[in-house]
């Protein structure tokens, strides 16, 4: 199948691309939006990709931005459709987060994310599947529908932004937005053979993105290629007020950054990712991709992240701690839904929980508020926030000698659906590699780097420091442009 429809191919289309076509006038938004909602309607049955989608809502978005550019303006994103995860807040669209507890509520704000790639013009096509809270790597995790990985309907998309992840590399999405908490934007990105990016802890405002572990959540893009990935965060990113944690410091033009060398660049291979338990293939195609940075000038260097073994420990009772606080809200009284038949408020709030959350959901609040309880706070949560600051320290000295690290996102390519699902400590492993960057609060890009012999897409991850975005964007750019034209 090419998805090609009145001669756009959204296996392939980019932002950059359409905004030149519409710039030029020679498309509208609304004739880009139209063929790719029939893209949609062709493919998505067999990938169930996105769980909302209000054709005639967008075409009248598409007709706003048509008539705004025929009006002068032109403002950077104006007419470009973007494909939404269900975890954050659009005015006016159901924001399901997954999960049957929220069904029924619809979000009378937009995310400030939203809000600014509104301003820019954007239009908001569809909302995308998402494992259950954004908790999993394969969104078999979510209550609304299971979503296939384009390369193969068998295997999973990853996740937990699998939804959005398979639209973009199944050519019915030009773009598309996912969160990232230990590795949900990059795993599927990487899986589904497109461009992830989890900015630096900070970079885009979080307010709106319903929220899974406040001290390691970040949005970020999902694209066809890395220029995309830098002007839809140069898009979104900056300091809010509505987000004590966002920053202010000052939002470059990403896109100035892609150079296409790498000459004057350190770059590191963490050896500590590079082991035992990596499957050849995959560390074959990095190992490929880490030499032709080499050839486009960089200097290849090992280094050594000596935590990176706890990391999955670490994350796993940092992340549960702060799901188990931020969860406590769906309770039946402010959002979705209410479970009938409660005698008194406190059954409510427990029916209503027992019958909104699933399993995955269900096990992290468990755990969570174990290693919060009184007698093991110090022992697991505490213990856990100075391993993390070790693991930070670890990236800190790396960066010393490094402009940008290069290893596998994932230990494996993606994996049939079905195959680990019953097997959550199995599932956790996969996060080994991502997870650190959200601990250290740092950022990370995955850039696909070939495929296997089955021919299933593998990612490269670049991980750079805080506010680093235009040093990994450089790298996968150039990488990225080499292998094009090779
Ligand atoms: N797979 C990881 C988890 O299950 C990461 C999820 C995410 O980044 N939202 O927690």
């Amino acid at each position: 199948m090419d998805n090609e429809s009145m001669g756009f191919n959204f296996n392939s289309l980019t932002v950059h691309a359409l905004q030149e076509q519409l710039q030029s006038g020679a498309t509208t938004s609304v004739e880009a939006v139209t063929s790719l909602l029939a893209a949609i309607a062709e493919r998505d049955g067999e990938l169930k990709a996105y769980v909302t989608l209000d054709a005639e809502d967008a075409l009248a978005q598409a007709a706003e931005a048509d008539r705004r550019r025929a009006d002068g303006e032109d403002a950077p994103l104006l007419g470009i459709p973007l494909a939404i995860k269900d975890v954050l807040n659009v005015t006016g669209q159901p924001c399901t987060c997954g999960s049957h507890i929220l069904q029924g509520y619809i979000a009378p704000y937009d995310a400030t994310a939203i809000a600014k790639l509104r301003q820019a013009g954007a239009v908001f096509v569809g909302r995308t599947n998402m494992d259950e809270f954004a908790m999993g790597g394969t969104t078999e995790n979510s209550s609304l529908q299971v979503t296939h990985n384009p390369h193969d309907l068998d295997r999973v998309p990853g996740g937990s932004s699998g939804g959005s992840a398979a639209a973009v590399g199944g050519g019915i999405a030009v773009a598309a937005l996912g969160s990232d908490t230990g590795g949900s934007i990059r795993q599927p990105a990487s899986f589904c053979g497109c461009v992830g990016l989890k900015p630096t802890y900070g970079r885009i405002s979080r307010y709106g993105l319903t929220a899974f572990a406040s001290s390691l959540d970040q949005i970020g893009p999902m694209t066809h290629d890395v220029r995309d990935a830098a002007l839809l965060l140069g898009a979104m990113a900056g300091v809010d007020p509505m987000d004590s944690s966002s920053v202010d410091c000052p939002v470059p033009d990403y896109t100035a950054a892609l150079s296409g060398d790498l000459k004057g660049m350190t770059l590191g291979l963490p050896q500590e990712y590079f082991v035992k338990g990596v499957d050849p293939e995959v560390e074959s195609a990095v190992r490929a991709a880490v030499a032709r940075c080499r050839e486009l000038g960089a200097e290849i260097r090992e280094v050594s992240l000596p935590h990176t073994e706890y990391a999955i420990a670490t994350y796993y009772v940092i992340a549960t701690a702060e799901a188990s606080a931020n969860l406590a809200r769906f309770d039946g009284v402010r959002y979705g839904r209410r479970a009938e038949g409660a005698t008194d408020p406190i059954d409510m709030y427990g029916k209503t929980r027992a019958q909104g959350f699933g399993p995955e959901v269900k096990r992290r609040i468990i755990l969570g508020t174990y290693v919060l309880s009184g007698g093991y706070h110090d022992a697991y949560y505490l213990t856990a926030q100075k391993v993390r600051t070790l693991i930070r320290r670890d990236f800190e000295q790396a960066f010393e000698e490094c402009d940008a690290l290069l290893s596998p996102v994932t230990p494996t390519p993606a994996y049939k659906i079905g195959e680990k699902v019953n097997d959550p400590l199995q599932m956790y492993l996969g996060d080994m590699f991502t997870a650190t960057a959200n601990l250290a609060g740092i950022c990370g890009l995955s850039v696909p780097c070939g495929t296997t012999a089955a021919g299933l897409p593998v990612g490269l991850q670049i991980m750079g420091p805080a506010f680093g975005e235009e040093q990994i964007l450089r790298v996968g750019h150039a990488y990225e442009q080499a292998e094009a034209g090779s």
